[in-house]
C-alpha cells in the first residue's frame, strides 16, 4: 500500500502528530483489519463517507476503508545530507515514499524551544527541502559521473549517453537555482530518465501547518505563519492543510462523544488529521472504487488510468487474467437508485469489458473465470 513519510524539524509536532494519526483513526474505524503498528509506522485508513452510505444500502455493517502508511521520520537535520544525525538513513527511508507529510511549526510556545531559536515557516521548511534537494543533487550527480565513466555503455534504453548526461546535467542546474523536481515541467523522457533515481523533491508533498488551536476555527488566516506557508506551497506545487497535533493528540483517549463536544467547545468540525489525509490521498493521483453487497462494503485504491481487470488485480492478482466483464454503477447514481437492481431498472447500470477505465466512485462487482 502507499507509504506516506512525515519530516520537519525536531520540535514542530511530527511525533505528537503521527501518534495522533494512527491512534484516533484507530478508534474510530473499529473493525479496520491491516492494524500494524510500531513505533514509527502505522497504517491509517482513509474515512470516506461514501462507504458508510453504500454499506446501509447493501445492509451490511462490515466495512473496509482503504488505507495508507505513515512513517515517521525523525532524523532529518540541517546537515542530513552530509550524513550528519544518521542523514543518509533517514534520507533512504524517504526515498522509499510515495509522498511526504512536512510538518511545519507555526505555534508559539516559549516552554518549546524551537531549533532556530524562532518561529518561522518560510526558513524552516526551506532547512528541510534544501537537505532533500542536496540529496537528490548527489544522487544526480553519482549517476552522471556513472555514464561518463562508462563511455556510453551504462544509460536507460532509448536513450543515448549524451542525451542522459544532457538531460540529468539540466535538471541538477534547476536544483541548484533553488528549485524542486516536482515544480519542473518535465517532459516524458526526461522523466523517464530520472524515473529509477527516485528524487525525493520529486514526490508530492504536503505541508501540515501545526496551528495553535485558536487559529483552528478560520482554517489558519487568522495566523501569519500560516500565510506564509500557503504562498511557499502554492509556488512550489504542494499541499497545505491545517492541522493541530496538539488537539489532535488531546482527543486520542476522548469517545466519540466527548471528542465532539471538545470540538465544538473550540469551534471546529476537526482537528485537521483526518483531511491532511485526503489531502495526502489526492497528491498521490488516486482514485476509490467500491465493492458492495450483503457480506462487506470496501473501498479499493487504484491509480488514475487503471482499466478494470487491473482494477480487480488489486482485489486479487488472479482477477485480472480471469477477467470477463465489469458490472459498473457510479457512486451517485447507485445512491439515488438505492442499489444494483434499481440501477438496472434506470438503465444507469453498464457492463463493462477489459478495456474500461475505471473511474472515480465506481460500485463494481467483477465477473472473473477463477
Ligand atoms: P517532533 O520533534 O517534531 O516529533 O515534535 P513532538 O511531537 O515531539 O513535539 C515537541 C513538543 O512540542 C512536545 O512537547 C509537544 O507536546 C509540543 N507540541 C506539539 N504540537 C504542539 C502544538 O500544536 N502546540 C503546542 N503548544 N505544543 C505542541
Amino acid at each position: 500500500s502507499l507509504k506516506t513519510g512525515i519530516v520537519g524539524l525536531p520540535n514542530v509536532g511530527k511525533s505528537t502528530l503521527f501518534n495522533a494519526l494512527v491512534e484516533n483513526s484507530r478508534a474510530q474505524a473499529a473493525n479496520f483489519p491491516f492494524c500494524t503498528i510500531e513505533p514509527n509506522f502505522g497504517t491509517v485508513p482513509v474515512l470516506d463517507g461514501r462507504l458508510d452510505v453504500l454499506a446501509r444500502i447493501s445492509g451490511t455493517k462490515n466495512i473496509v476503508p482503504t488505507a495508507v502508511e505513515i512513517v515517521d521520520i525523525a532524523g532529518l537535520v540541517e546537515g542530513a545530507s552530509e550524513g550528519q544525525g544518521l542523514g543518509n538513513k533517514f534520507l533512504a527511508n524517504i526515498r522509499e515514499c510515495d509522498a511526504i507529510i512536512h510538518v511545519v511549526r507555526c505555534f508559539d510556545d516559549d516552554n518549546i524551544v524551537h531549533v532556530n531559536g524562532s518561529v518561522d515557516p518560510k526558513r524552516d521548511a526551506a532547512i528541510i527541502n534544501s537537505e532533500l534537494a542536496l540529496s537528490d543533487m548527489s544522487q544526480i550527480q553519482k549517476r552522471i559521473d556513472k555514464v561518463r565513466k562508462s563511455k556510453g555503455k551504462v544509460h536507460i534504453d532509448g536513450q543515448t549517453a549524451e542525451t542522459e548526461i544532457e538531460i540529468l546535467s539540466n535538471i541538477l542546474t534547476q536544483l541548484e537555482d533553488g528549485k524542486q523536481v516536482r515544480q519542473l515541467k518535465l517532459n516524458e523522457d526526461e522523466l523517464f530518465v530520472i524515473k529509477e533515481l527516485n528524487l525525493l523533491t520529486a514526490k508530492p508533498c504536503i505541508y501540515a501547518a501545526n496551528l495553535p488551536e485558536g487559529d483552528l476555527p478560520t482554517n489558519g488566516a487568522t495566523n501569519v505563519h500560516f500565510q506564509a506557508l500557503s504562498k511557499l506551497a502554492t509556488d512550489s506545487e504542494a499541499g497545505l492543510c491545517a492541522v493541530s497535533a496538539q488537539v489532535a493528540a488531546e482527543l486520542k483517549d476522548l469517545t466519540q462523544e466527548e471528542r465532539d463536544d471538545f470540538l465544538s467547545c473550540i469551534g471546529v468540525e476537526s482537528d485537521g488529521t483526518k483531511e491532511l489525509i485526503e489531502v495526502a490521498y489526492r497528491q498521490l493521483n488516486l482514485l476509490t472504487y467500491f465493492t458492495t453487497g450483503e457480506k462487506e462494503t470496501r473501498a479499493w485504491t487504484i491509480k488514475r488510468g487503471f482499466t478494470a481487470p487491473q482494477a480487480a488485480a488489486v482485489i486479487h492478482t488472479d482477477f485480472e487474467k480471469g477477467f470477463i466483464k465489469a458490472e459498473t454503477v457510479h457512486y451517485d447514481d447507485f445512491v439515488t437508485s438505492g442499489g444494483f437492481a434499481g440501477a438496472k431498472e434506470k438503465g444507469v447500470w453498464q457492463l463493462e469489458g477489459k478495456d474500461y477505465v475505471v473511474q472515480e466512485g465506481d460500485v463494481i462487482v467483477f465477473k472473473v473465470n477463477a
